[in-house]
């Protein structure tokens, strides 16, 4: 690679790249492709450590992927974090862990995992359940799609599978709610095969290690970063390698101030070397979030409000919430009756708002909630409609209560 050319044309397993620098060479801060031929055969800076001088890397080198894995496995073993599902080889308990740890902390998974297996201990046992009693187990985790995936993908593997998870990630991807990344994360993790696993801590690894400048390049679905992700596994365990780039990404390479000093790679590190460490990944554009004014109407009776399953699809579907009715813009003081009788069918008397209160915010990935929560008197003696239900104080129906919901029942002495 050193003696490399401006333009370079490399392949690996099918995928070819054609690789040019991003920016004009005289323009780049560290050496170039160009520029590393002409300093070596030079001979000023021959004697230049290659990491130093070595340019980005794309095509897949067997003997640096070896160095890294070489750098990658003590390092794993001295460091990593305790954690459960670390502990365990049993296919089903990764493939949990890793749905649960998608989108979401560490910290706020550990008690979920432990409950959740203590529940449903074993596949057959998830596939037996029913979908409110999974949605229960997950309350207050979030992205309930990813639950309700589980399920079904336990029901697919105990009905179609005789129970027993794949080893490989071909026959994972087709389990319901099996990805490309977790069926790496399992056939991994769980049986030590070398099938790759590229998530955003990985990528932004590769990306540094490899000192990719090419934003299109630096994302999870990069072909480069599956191939290379591969090859260091194949260089080693891959079920210590592929925790170890986990690991990596979130304790040491951090998107902001990544920690080169106590990094096993960093000997071998293309951007730590060009000094661009903290250029890669390139910053993302995101849209801000919308933002959604909601009245969350408790409607009551003697001490009692009506709880309403949401609708199957869409945003926390069939979870347990208080109705919800937009709120104007303009700040309107409280709704009235006969707005909240056309929004949820129900007659109420009067309704009342806390009018010092702030309200309720929640933020999902791409929305912002402000939920004003509001009491309205129903008329006469009702039974809950369908797809409703009475509750009294520190009562929940069972099934999934989203933490949303927790926060405007807490607000409101529920
Ligand atoms: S040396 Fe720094 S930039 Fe390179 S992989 Fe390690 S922590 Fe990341």
């Amino acid at each position: 690679m050193l003696a490399g050319a401006c333009l370079h044309l490399g392949g690996t397993r099918g995928v070819r790249w054609i690789i040019r620098p991003s920016r004009p060479v005289a323009a780049r801060r560290g050496p170039s492709l160009c520029r590393v031929g002409a300093l070596a055969s030079g001979g000023a800076l021959a004697s230049a450590s290659i990491s130093a001088i070595a340019p980005p890397v794309r095509e897949i080198d067997p003997g640096l992927a070896r160095e890294f894995a070489r750098a990658l496995g003590p390092w794993f073993a001295a460091h990593q974090r305790d954690l459960e599902w670390r502990r365990t080889r049993d296919p089903y308990s990764i493939w949990v862990s890793e749905i649960m740890l998608q989108q979401t902390r560490v910290d706020t998974v550990r008690s979920y995992y432990r409950d959740f297996l203590r529940r449903f201990p074993d596949v057959g046992t998830l596939a037996a359940a029913d979908e409110e009693s999974v949605l229960q187990a997950w309350s207050g985790l979030g992205y309930y799609r990813r639950a309700r995936l589980l399920h079904r993908g336990a029901r697919y593997v105990y009905g179609e599978l005789g129970g027993e998870v794949p080893a490989t990630a071909e026959a994972l991807r087709k389990v319901p709610g099996i990805g490309r990344y977790t069926a790496g994360a399992i056939a991994s993790i769980a049986f030590d095969r070398p099938e790759p696993l590229v998530d955003g801590n990985v990528a932004r690894v590769l990306s540094r290690l490899l000192d990719i400048e090419d934003p299109k390049l630096q994302g999870a679905d990069a072909a480069v970063h599956w191939g290379w992700a591969r090859a260091i596994l194949e260089a080693g365990s891959p079920r210590v390698l592929a925790q170890a780039l986990m690991e990596l990404g979130a304790m040491v390479c951090t998107p902001k101030g990544p920690r080169c000093g106590e990094c096993p790679t960093q000997p071998s590190c293309r951007a730590k070397a060009a000094g661009r460490e903290s250029l890669i990944p390139a910053p993302k554009k995101r849209s801000a979030p919308t933002e959604h004014e909601l009245w969350a109407v408790a409607l009551a009776r003697r001490g009692r409000i009506l709880m309403e399953r949401r609708p199957a699809e869409g945003l926390l579907a069939s979870l347990w919430c208080l109705p919800l009715m937009p709120r104007a813009a303009d700040g309107q003081r409280r709704p009235r009756p006969a707005e909240v009788k056309a929004a949820t069918g129900i007659q109420v008397r009067t309704v009342k708002v806390d009018a010092e209160a702030e309200p309720v915010r929640h933020v999902f990935s791409h929305r912002v909630w402000k939920l004003w929560p509001c009491t309205a008197a129903v008329v006469g003696d009702l039974e809950a409609p369908p797809g409703m239900m009475w509750i009294a104080a520190g009562e929940r129906p069972s099934g999934g209560i989203p933490r949303v919901t927790e926060k405007v029942l807490a607000r409101l002495g529920y």
